[in-house]
């Protein structure tokens, strides 16, 4: 910057006792336009330096009274506001020692008087010029150090010829270095890098070296405390003009928080907050990466899928926070075990600490990165069941918590995740089946049924919740009369996907996995509720049948759930039908007496469902206090061609009439069929071609449909009374 462009003139401060040289030199810069103030010795200078204003330089002569020029110089130094204020000492002495002390008090530049105006214009000129550079350097030195000091950056330089290495004063304190005389070489930054990286990194500047090109570079650094910092090294090589790399510049930035933040986040994206597991995305990466290594490298391993029997129960009674403790204490044994089994052949494909993961809820995978034989997975299977064994201490209360585990093993049973997720979930459904506490191998040949059954299970558990179930009507027609006398509620379920599911294919399963009682339960109720409606719409239904399942039978309390329906909807329980079957009753016979027993003091009717199906004793058939036997659709099938079936059929119905039972023949489909069961006297008869189940509207029309085939008919035969009979209404 010259002084033409300067704002301001340029001040001199000038320091002489001698008047004369000091008038001089007044005189001709004060024609250049140049601001002078004067102090007659050093101690009136620098009291003069403490004004607010400051001279942009100092003119010193080195000969005065009471403070010299040399002293006056280096006091100048020594206040830090003028510590770099340009000063020019004047002397009329011309030794070379003078000249000497001159620099060593710190002055900028030296001339002997006299001096001519000329020079000395131009000298002041160009100091002040070289002193506000340097200011600006300085001031630009600083804005960096603070730019670096807040990011956090510092900046080294690498002399490959000496092997020094010159670092910034930011950089030390990133590396935590004291001083800078701990870390001079590559070798000392080496050092603070953990073992095992070392030759990363040393070998990261061979190549930078090597290559010529910048580069960027991760690595850790074991602090002074031994805490473990992570950095971020840029560097870029300098060539000489031979081409050979002479220097590396380097910036390191502290990303220690950064990583630590990262860290926070793949925890967060990647980890079961409540066990600390790898959650599923987590594992799926793993499998992933497992089967990738496995086929490269031509080995076997296994997956372990394992869900606990009885969490739910646990959940339920105890409370959720009792389960979240024991899933974190079985997720807790599950690693202890799996890591003290010997099966963990090789570290590269399986780190210990990630091989059990929680998918969520109470299911839980194993990954065996490498199996030599299928009874290593077997092994570890046990070993978990051994584990769970023990019981958790759950806020005083002794849980038992025992799982059922699949097995599928890789390549074999399929090299993609997504089969190994469908055929490890089927082999733990298999364990359930197989009466849990267990585990099985996954089998190829059970593959589309148990698929098929799961499906079914899993969608069923929430068919009520979803309101998927409904209940048809099947009516029930007196032979004679030709009047409705009841209907027999059957169970219809709609998937939103699966579509219409039979009750051949779910109700078993409902059986199976004890969802039969609350269904059956529901059943019950809406049963109640449609007749209550039909009630209050004047609608004759006289009586509906439902069919009850073995396990509902075998709870127990069944007369009181279904005694408290009867209330809460206020139907009488002789409209109430329960259809048991036979082998139902049969199984613990003496027990069914006391049950029926019960079910019939609150005063419901009573009927054998699927009769002749099974092995009734008839001792116990008198003593089971029934009121009607249903004959099994199978044996009227072809009843109008076949004399065995026929016969069947006119006994179970002349029993019944000894016994005082009613009679209704199921499956009835054809004209043929019925006069049969007319001639033989059958009372009432249900099926496809009386009725089909139907929506319980439909119930309505055809009663309307038969009141008016009624009115214009008469009945086929005079009333019989022969057997007793239920009055019926309308006629077919
Ligand atoms: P089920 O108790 O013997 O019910 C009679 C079955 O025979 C019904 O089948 C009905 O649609 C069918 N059927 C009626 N008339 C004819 C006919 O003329 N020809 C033929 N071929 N079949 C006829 P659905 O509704 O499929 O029910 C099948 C079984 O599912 C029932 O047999 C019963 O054991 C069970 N089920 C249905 N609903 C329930 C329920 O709410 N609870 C329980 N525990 N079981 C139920
Ligand atoms: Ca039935
Ligand atoms: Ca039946």
């Amino acid at each position: 910057m010259s002084s033409e462009e300067r704002q301001s003139p340029i001040r001199v401060l000038i320091v002489d006792d001698d008047i004369t040289s000091r008038y001089l030199a007044v005189e001709a810069l004060a024609l250049a336009g140049i601001e002078i103030s004067e102090a007659d010795h050093g101690a009136q200078a620098l009291e003069t330096l403490t004004a607010e204003t400051l001279p942009d330089i100092v003119l010193l002569d080195v000969v005065m009274p009471i403070m010299d020029g040399f002293e006056t110089c280096a006091r100048i130094r020594a206040l830090e506001r003028v510590a770099r204020l340009p000063v020019l000492m004047m002397t009329g002495l011309d030794d070379e020692e003078s000249v000497n002390r001159a620099y060593e008090a710190g002055a900028t530049d030296f001339v002997t008087k006299p001096v001519t105006p000329q020079l000395l214009l131009h000298k002041i000129r160009y100091m002040v010029r070289a002193g506000e550079a340097t200011e600006q350097l300085v001031l630009s030195q600083h804005r960096l150090a603070a730019a670096q000091r807040i990011a956090q950056i510092g900046h080294w330089e690498w002399d490959l010829r000496s092997g020094r290495v010159h670092w910034s004063e930011q950089a030390l304190a990133i590396m935590g270095a004291t001083g800078g005389g701990d870390l001079h070489s590559l070798q000392t930054l080496l050092e603070k890098v953990p073992k095992d990286d070392r030759p990363r990194v040393a070998s990261w500047f061979d190549m930078v070296e090597a290559t010529r090109e910048a580069a960027e570079l991760n690595h850790q650094i074991i602090g002074a405390t031994g805490e473990e910092r992570y950095f971020r090294q840029l560097v870029e090589p300098h060539t000489d003009k031979a081409g050979k790399v002479v220097r590396l510049y380097g910036a390191v930035q502290d990303i220690t928080a950064l990583r630590l933040a990262e860290e926070h986040i793949h925890r967060l994206a990647y980890y079961d907050s409540l066990t600390g597991l790898p959650n599923r995305v987590f594992f799926l990466q793993q499998l992933e990466k497992t089967l990738r290594l496995i086929h490269r490298h031509k080995r076997r391993g296994a997956l372990l899928f394992l869900d606990l029997d009885n969490f739910k129960r646990v959940n339920d009674t105890l409370g959720h926070n009792s389960g979240d403790m024991l899933l974190q204490a079985v997720a807790e044994r599950l690693v202890t075990s799996v890591r003290a089994s010997d099966v963990i052949v090789r570290r590269e494909l399986a780190e210990d600490r990630h091989n059990v993961a929680r998918l969520g809820g109470d299911e839980f995978t194993v990954l065996l990165a490498e199996i030599r034989s299928d009874q290593d997975a077997a092994r570890v299977a046990r070993r978990i069941i051994e584990s769970l064994a023990k019981p958790f201490k759950l806020q005083g209360n002794d849980v038992v918590v025992t799982p059922s585990i699949g097995i599928t093993v890789f390549p074999q049973d399929g090299e993609h995740s997504s089969d190994l997720l469908r055929n490890g979930d089927m082999a733990m459904y298999h364990a359930k089946r197989a009466g849990k506490n267990t585990y099985k191998f996954f089998d190829a040949s059970l593959n589309a049924t148990a698929m098929q059954r799961l499906k079914t299970e899993t969608a069923l558990r929430a068919a009520i919740d979803n309101d998927e179930l409904r209940l048809h009507f099947q009516p029930q027609f007196d032979v004679l009369s030709g009047g409705m006398c009841g209907v027999e509620a059957l169970l219809r379920w709609t998937h939103p996907e699966l579509g219409e599911v039979p009750p051949e294919e779910f109700i078993p399963i409902a059986e199976e996995t004890g969802l039969i009682l609350p269904i059956g339960e529901w059943v019950i109720e809406q049963a109640c509720r449609q007749l209550r409606q039909w009630r209050a719409e004047n609608v004759p239904v006289a009586r509906v049948a439902v069919n009850v399942s073995a396990s509902q039978f075998n709870s127990g309390d069944l007369p009181e759930l279904i005694a408290g329906i009867l209330a809460r909807y206020g139907i009488e329980p002789g409209w109430l039908e329960l259809e048991l079957t036979e082998t139902i009753l049969m199984t613990q016979a003496e027990e069914s007496v006391k049950m029926l027993q019960k079910l019939k003091d609150i005063g419901l009717q009573l009927a054998i469902d699927d009769f002749g199906t099974g092995y009734s004793s008839l001792s116990y058939l008198k003593r089971f206090p029934i009121d009607r036997l249903k004959i099994d659709r199978s044996f009227i099938a072809n009843i109008e061609n076949d004399r065995d079936n026929a016969a069947i059929a006119q006994a179970v119905i002349a029993m019944a009439e000894t016994m005082s039972l009613h009679v209704t023949a199921e499956g009835v489909e054809n004209d043929r069929q019925l006069s049969l069961l007319r001639e033989q006297r059958c009372g009432e008869v249900q099926g496809y071609l009386l009725g089909r189940p139907t929506p319980p509207e439909q119930i309505c029309h055809m009663l309307e449909a038969l009141h008016t085939a009624t009115v214009t008919t008469a009945p086929a035969s005079p009333p019989s009374d022969r057997a007793p009979r239920r009055r019926g209404t309308g006629g077919y």
